[in-house]
C-alpha cells in the first residue's frame, strides 16, 4: 500500500440504502420520511408518513439525538415485535433524519449466508461501510482565485459591522498580511459596515473604500467599544478546507492490492486483508489525531437478527467494543426461539449475553385507526384511488389478517379495477383480489384441509 487514498467528492451512502436488491423492501417504505417528532422529540399522530407507534418512535428519536451527537458510537438497540409493527419503518426513518454524510447501511441477516464470503467477513464489511470518515484535505490556493476574507466586528448594543477584502494571490503571508491591515483600517474608523475594501497587492494600500452611510452613525457613536469577533485567518483556514466523507469499506476497497476502487461498482468486493484493513485502522487514527480526519459512527440496521447463528452473535459482542464501531439496531420478530447453531433458546433469538447490552424497543400491534391510516397513506402513495367503502373493507382485512396483507392488495386490488375500466378501487375489486390471494390464516386452513394432497 503505497498511499493511503480516499474516493473524493460524493459518497456512496446513498447507494448503500438504495441497493438495486432491495428495491422491494425500500418500496414497501417508500412514504416514510421520518419519524414525525417535534422539536421536543414528541411524535406526532401522524407526521412524514408515520402512524402511531408512539413510544417506539420516541425512543428512535432519543437514540437518533444521542448518535447526532457523536454519544453512542458502538452501541446497540433491539426492536423487538410481532411482524408488521413498523420496526423496519422506524429504522427507514431514522436512517431519512441522519445527516447526508452519516452512513446508514442495511443488512437482512440471511443475506450474510449467501454471500461468496465467509459470515464474519460480511458482518465486517457491513459494520465499516456503517462508519464515515470525514477527512479534511487542505486545498491550495489556485492563481487568480478571488479570495474574499470578511472581518465581523460587534459593536456593543448595535449589532455588528462588516468590512469585506476582495483580492487575487495565492500567497497566503501577503493574504494575512492584508487582513491585517483592513483590521487596521476599521480599528481607525475608515470604514463602516457593509463597505467593501480593496486592498493593492503589491502596495498593500487601500486604494478603495465604498461607503455605506446606512450604519455609519452607529458606528460612530460606540466606535470605541468595537472587538473583533472573526479573525481573517479563521476565515481564510474554511476557504482553504474540503471536507469529504467515505466509509471505511470505501477505504477498505480502495487500499487492497486484490481488489481496487473498480470493485466498489461491481459491489463484488470479495474478502479484504486483515492487514490491509490494520493499516487502515492506523491511518486513520492519526488522520484523527493530526486533525485531518473525523469519525463518524453511522448507523447498521440488522434485520431479522434471530436469523444469525451463534458465531455471528458473539463477533458482534466483540465488534461492538471496536474504536470503530457504528451503533448497531437490530430487529426480530420472534418471541422465544432457538439461537442457530446451538440447542439454546433465548428471547427474540438473541443470546442473553447480547441482549444484556443491547437497549430494547418494543413495537406494538396498530389499533383499527392507525391501521386505516397507514393505508391511506399508502394508497395516496401508490397513486391508487380508492372509495370510501373500499378503504373500510381493506382496513378489516388489516386487522383481521393483517397489514401489510392489505396493502398489498392494494395495487394488486387497483389492477383490476383497472380491468373493469374503473380508475376508483371500489369494494368489488377488494373483494376479488381478497379471493384470488390467501392471507395467512386462510392459507394455514387450506394447507389443514388438503393435507393429504400434498407432498409429504
Ligand atoms: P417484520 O417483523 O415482518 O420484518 P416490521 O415490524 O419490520 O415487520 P414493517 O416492514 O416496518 O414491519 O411494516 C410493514 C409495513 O407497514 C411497511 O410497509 C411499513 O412501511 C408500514 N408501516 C409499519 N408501521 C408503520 C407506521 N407506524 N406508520 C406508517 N407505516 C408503517
Amino acid at each position: 500500500m503505497a498511499s493511503l487514498s480516499t474516493t473524493s467528492g460524493t459518497t456512496a451512502f446513498g447507494a448503500d440504502i438504495k441497493d438495486l436488491t432491495r428495491i422491494e423492501r425500500i418500496g414497501a417504505h417508500s412514504h416514510i420520511h421520518g419519524l414525525g417528532l417535534d422539536e421536543q422529540l414528541e411524535p406526532k399522530a401522524s407526521a412524514q408518513g408515520m402512524v402511531g407507534q408512539l413510544k417506539a418512535r420516541k425512543a428512535a428519536g432519543v437514540i437518533l439525538r444521542m448518535i447526532k451527537a457523536g454519544k453512542i458510537a458502538g452501541r446497540s438497540i433491539l426492536m423487538a415485535g410481532a411482524p408488521g409493527t413498523g420496526k423496519t419503518a422506524i429504522a427507514m426513518g431514522m436512517a431519512q433524519e441522519l445527516g447526508t454524510d452519516v452512513p446508514f447501511t442495511m443488512l437482512a441477516s440471511s443475506e450474510i449466508f449467501s454471500m461468496e464470503i465467509s459470515k464474519t467477513e460480511a458482518l465486517t464489511q457491513a459494520f465499516r461501510r456503517s462508519i464515515g470518515i470525514r477527512i479534511k484535505e487542505e486545498t491550495e490556493l489556485i492563481e487568480g482565485e478571488v479570495v474574499e476574507i470578511q472581518v465581523d466586528r460587534s459593536v456593543t448594543g448595535t449589532g455588528s459591522k462588516t468590512g469585506k477584502l476582495t483580492l487575487k494571490t495565492t500567497d497566503m503571508e501577503t493574504i494575512y498580511d492584508l487582513g491585517t491591515k483592513m483590521i487596521d483600517a476599521l480599528n481607525k474608523e475608515k470604514v463602516a459596515a457593509g463597505d467593501v475594501i480593496t486592498i493593492d497587492k503589491s502596495t498593500g494600500r487601500i486604494t478603495k473604500l465604498g461607503r455605506s452611510h446606512l450604519y455609519a452613525r452607529d458606528y460612530d457613536a460606540t466606535g470605541a467599544e468595537t472587538t473583533f469577533v472573526k479573525c481573517p485567518e479563521g476565515e481564510l483556514q474554511k476557504r482553504r478546507e474540503v471536507v469529504h466523507t467515505v466509509s471505511l469499506h470505501e477505504i477498505d476497497v480502495i487500499n487492497s492490492r486484490t481488489q481496487g476502487f473498480l470493485a466498489l461498482f461491481s459491489g463484488d468486493t470479495g474478502e479484504i486483508k486483515p492487514e490491509v484493513r490494520d493499516q487502515i485502522n492506523q491511518k486513520v487514527t492519526e488522520w484523527r489525531e493530526e486533525g485531518k480526519a473525523d469519525i463518524v459512527p453511522g448507523v447498521l440496521f440488522i434485520d431479522e437478527v434471530h436469523m444469525l447463528d451463534i458465531e455471528c452473535f458473539s463477533f458482534l459482542n466483540r465488534a461492538l467494543e471496536d474504536d470503530f464501531a457504528p451503533v448497531v439496531i437490530m430487529a426480530s420478530n420472534r418471541g422465544h426461539a432457538r439461537i442457530r447453531g446451538t440447542n439454546y433458546r433465548s428471547p427474540h433469538g438473541v443470546p442473553i449475553d447480547l441482549l444484556d447490552r443491547v437497549l430494547i424497543i418494543s413495537t406494538s400491534p396498530y389499533n383499527e385507526d392507525e391501521i386505516r391510516q397507514i393505508l391511506r397513506i399508502r394508497c395516496d402513495e401508490e397513486d391508487v384511488a380508492i372509495t370510501e367503502e373500499a378503504h373500510e373493507l381493506l382496513t378489516r382485512i388489516g386487522g383481521d389478517a393483517s397489514l401489510r396483507y392489505a396493502m398489498q392488495l392494494i395495487t394488486a386490488a387497483n389492477l383490476v379495477a383497472r380491468k373493469r375500466k374503473s380508475d376508483k378501487v371500489d369494494t368489488v375489486d377488494v373483494q376479488r383480489v381478497y379471493n384470488l390471494f390467501l392471507d395467512e390464516k386462510r392459507s394455514i386452513q387450506y394447507v389443514r384441509e388438503h393435507q393429504d394432497e400434498f407432498m409429504f
